[in-house]
């Protein structure tokens, strides 16, 4: 079975459309990027669209490549107090010299559509989430949709960012499953990943989870983004693997777009959140 993350991150952004527009909500994501990357234009830019395919309005702000940490603290703190932005995202990765931990920390937990701050990292993992970064939510959205079960399964994830492989984890074991993180010192790796009921590869290696490493009826996600003579992949050696697991991810149409549905839940999220009634 192909998981197929387009199909279900249009479904999903067009519940988010309808909730809009059934709504008196003006949701509005401001996006920060720093300096000229072009790979992280290109994920901004797609973020913009997509956000106008939900009726969610969008602000983009460009800051330059040689932005100190306090500029963009203090961008964000405008942001933070601004009404009419409910989500705030900062592109990352952020220039080397730019303290990220500062930044991520600087956003109001409550506008935090991409879940990094601390706190909302806290919530997870105490098992009470508010805001749950894009990835692995999409991820366990998609395993939903395909009704892939989790509680009770064997679940091996490869990475440990912040981003992916450790908030992925704790959602999973709140939903139960009997999780392993895997990362670049774990002993034996092909003995753990071949245990996995579910196994999620965000090492980002090209072809770097071969057949000896899946159990056969597997489901395997793959979050891995490389390119290989200018062709994007993941980081599963797709076709042999399609072959003996019971549901895969590809890339793309994958991961990726499940990405960016959550980002648009999360942001309508906000926007529901900071109009709510006073207490
Ligand atoms: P990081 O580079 O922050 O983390 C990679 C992780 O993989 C690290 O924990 C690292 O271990 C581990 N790793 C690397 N090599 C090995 C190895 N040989 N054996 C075991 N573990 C290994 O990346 P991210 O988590 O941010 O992203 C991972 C991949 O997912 C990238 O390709 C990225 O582009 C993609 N991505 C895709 C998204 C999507 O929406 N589709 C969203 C976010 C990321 P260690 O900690 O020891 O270094």
């Amino acid at each position: 079975m192909i998981l197929d993350g387009r199909a279900v991150s249009e479904e999903r952004i067009g519940i988010v459309r309808a909730r809009v527009a059934a709504s008196r909500l003006k949701p509005v994501l401001a996006t920060i990027i720093v300096g000229d990357d072009p790979g992280s234009r290109t994920y901004v830019r797609m973020k913009h669209q997509a956000c106008g395919k939900a009726g969610i309005g969008s602000a983009g702000i460009e800051l330059p490549e040689s932005s100190s940490t306090g500029e963009i603290v203090e961008k964000i703190s405008s942001l933070n107090n601004d009404p009419e932005v409910s989500g705030i995202l900062v592109q990352l990765p952020l220039p080397a010299h730019v303290d990220t931990g500062a930044v991520m920390t600087a956003v109001s937990p409550e506008k935090d559509v991409d879940g990094f701050h601390p706190f909302n990292l806290g919530c997870l993992m105490s098992g009470r989430p508010r805001f749950i970064p894009c990835t692995p939510k999409g991820i366990v959205t998609l395993l939903d949709h395909y009704e892939i079960p989790i509680a009770g399964k064997k679940a091996v994830v490869v990475g440990r960012s912040i981003d992916v492989g450790r908030p992925l984890a704790a959602l999973l074991l709140n939903r139960d499953a009997t999780v392993t993180v895997c990362h670049s010192r774990t002993l034996h790796l092909e003995k753990e990943t071949v245990t996995a009921d579910i196994l999620v590869s965000a090492a980002g290696r090209a072809g770097f989870i071969t057949t000896p490493m899946v159990k056969p009826g597997a489901a395997v996600i793959d979050v891995g983004i490389n390119y290989v003579d200018g062709k994007l992949c993941g980081d599963v050696d797709f076709a042999p693997v399609r072959d003996i697991a019971g549901a895969i991810s590809p890339v793309p149409g994958g991961v990726g777009p499940m990405t960016i549905a959550s980002l648009l839940e999360n942001t309508l999220e906000a926007a529901e959140w900071l109009a709510r009634p006073a207490p």
